[in-house]
């Protein structure tokens, strides 16, 4: 029999994932990718001896990965060298003059709290049991689910969980209720970030974040991100899916109200079925004709995006005994920042922002001696700037980590420097607005309130990554490649696929 024929757009970890099941699954299974090399948000580029990662740096919920190789009878740990970081990250508060070290480990993590806030150790016991208590519920009941209507969703089960989940108070609320200085509050909070949200805009649910972060652990794997990216498609290969680069799609065909195949690179591909990992902004408005978009301009332009970025890959000729691995510096106006990322779009002023120094643990991403940064700083989604404007505030950024961060003269030892923001996520990735990661996780964002995997407009036609369900996160597009399977079979169960 002849195997039935996947198009999938885009080779995200969605895109990925989407591909593994679908190939074991005895499907015909062809990638499109735009730019040059396969992967997503998580290729890497090489300049100057150095390697970086383009986008993620952080390997969070291990048990989503884990899970997600068993499922091909692959063990991860043959794919991945993982290293569990220590301390996972230092934090640095502006003025404060002091740095403070986050381990996972609550032996080593209760202390340093309680020098911040006293009584706190308990209170982080109590905030995590309930963060891990929802985690578990999240992702048996929640996360592995597909939703078909309001109705759907918001069912007997929900109701009641979602008022044990806290779904209906928002983080900063949540997180005030547990700790009183707003240096601790900042630390529950961040991880918000990972998610494109702000704590005044997200469900206190997203507290299994510090479950993820405090009692999970945060990992590297050994050479960089790009690692996961090769094990999938190393994973993917097997099953016999075509990968192809240099392959934008322009449109998606329609035909009988089926979509029947893409035009790629002027030429035209047929298939059984086609699936968009491309930004679903872009593939309605951009690859199917008006009468079969589910959304209008007007819905997009109602959404709370997720922030953009200004990244600095930069390569510095010294090493800074001052950073760790991972490295946050927190503004100090905590709401006026987030304020002027959401509310009223605005270059932050007092900006907080983070450094991944993979140099500290891999010798491989720079040469020897030498530190490899990523920097990010968080900004609204939509900023209009000059080239002029964009280097000004990157330099006013690198000024802010010497002071801050102890870094002194970090610009005289530069050596290679580029940088990327708004624009070029809309030019790469065909990111609408530039955002970085797509739609914020608000309460109206989330679950069924989220773009479905499938389209109400056009039979055969899915989407898959973090602009569907669950939503932002390596490990999240993963689950929303079992998501896109489980809709294709049918199959209404919550909980991860036991087996292809
Ligand atoms: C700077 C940054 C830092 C991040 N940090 C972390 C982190 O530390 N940990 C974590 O877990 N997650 C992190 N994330 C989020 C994570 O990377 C993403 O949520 C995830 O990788 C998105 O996967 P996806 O499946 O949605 O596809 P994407 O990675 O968004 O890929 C979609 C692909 O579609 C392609 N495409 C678009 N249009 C077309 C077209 N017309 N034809 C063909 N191809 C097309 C694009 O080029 C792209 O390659 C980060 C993201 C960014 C940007």
């Amino acid at each position: 029999m002849q195997k039935k024929h996947a198009i999938i757009i885009g080779s995200g970890f969605g895109a990925l994932g989407s591909a593994c099941i679908l190939g074991k699954a005895g499907w015909k299974v062809t990638v499109l990718e735009k730019n040059e090399s396969i992967g997503g948000r998580a290729t890497i580029f090489k300049a100057k001896g150095f390697t970086f990662d383009r986008g993620p740096s952080w390997y969070l919920m291990p048990d989503v990965f884990e899970h997600f190789f068993e499922l091909f009878d692959e063990d991860i740990n043959k794919h991945l060298d993982l290293k569990k970081l220590t301390p996972s990250y230092r934090i640095f508060y502006k003025d404060l003059n002091e740095k403070v070290d986050i381990y996972s480990d609550l032996k080593k993590d209760i202390p340093t709290l309680e020098k911040i806030e006293k009584g706190s150790g308990a209170q982080l016991e109590k905030y995590l049991d309930q963060a891990g208590y929802q985690y578990e519920v999240a992702k048996d009941r929640f996360m592995y689910k597909n939703y078909d209507s309001v109705r759907d969703f918001l069912t007997k089960e929900v109701a009641t969980e979602g008022r044990k989940l806290s779904v209906f108070k928002n983080m900063d609320r949540y997180v005030r209720g547990y700790f009183k200085t707003e240096q601790l509050q900042k630390i529950m909070q961040y991880p918000l970030v990972f998610l494109g949200s702000s704590p005044y805009n997200t469900p206190a649910i997203y507290n299994i974040m510090s479950h993820i972060d405090f009692n999970m652990g945060v990992f590297y794997p050994q050479g960089g991100i790009y690692e996961i990216t090769k094990a999938l498609i190393a994973v993917a290969k097997k099953y016999g899916v075509t990968f192809k680069t240099n392959s934008d799609v322009q449109k998606i065909i329609v035909e009988d109200g089926k979509a029947v195949g893409v035009k790629v690179n002027g030429k035209e591909l047929r298939s059984d079925i086609v699936i968009s990992n491309a930004d679903i902004h872009h593939t309605e408005q951009k690859l199917l004709a008006e009468q079969y978009r589910e959304y209008s301009e007007s819905y997009w332009k109602k959404r709370t995006l997720a922030p953009s970025a200004l990244i600095m890959y930069l390569g510095v000729d010294k090493q800074y005994d001052s950073l760790t691995h991972h490295n946050l510096l927190f503004s100090r106006d905590w709401k006026e920042n987030f304020a002027q990322i959401f509310d009223q779009p605005q270059w932050p002023d007092d900006p907080s922002l983070y450094i991944c120094a993979p140099s500290k643990t891999d010798p491989n991403v720079a040469p020897k001696g030498m530190e490899n940064m990523f920097v990010l700083v968080p900004i609204a989604a939509g900023l209009n700037y000059t080239e002029k404007q964009l280097d000004a505030y990157a330099d006013k950024i690198l000024a802010t980590m010497e002071k801050e961060m102890d870094l002194p003269d970090l610009r005289k030892h530069i050596i290679y420097q580029k940088n990327f923001s708004v624009k070029d996520f809309k030019d790469r990735y065909n990111s609408y607005q530039g955002t970085a990661l797509g739609l914020a996780h608000t309460l109206r964002q989330t679950a069924i309130f989220r773009p479905n995997n499938i389209s109400k407009k056009v039979a055969d036609l899915y989407y898959v990554g973090a602009g569907t369900n669950p939503g932002i996160g390596m490990p999240i597009t993963l689950i929303s490649a079992e998501l896109l399977y489980k809709r294709i079979i049918g199959d209404k169960t919550s909980g991860p696929l036991k087996k292809i």
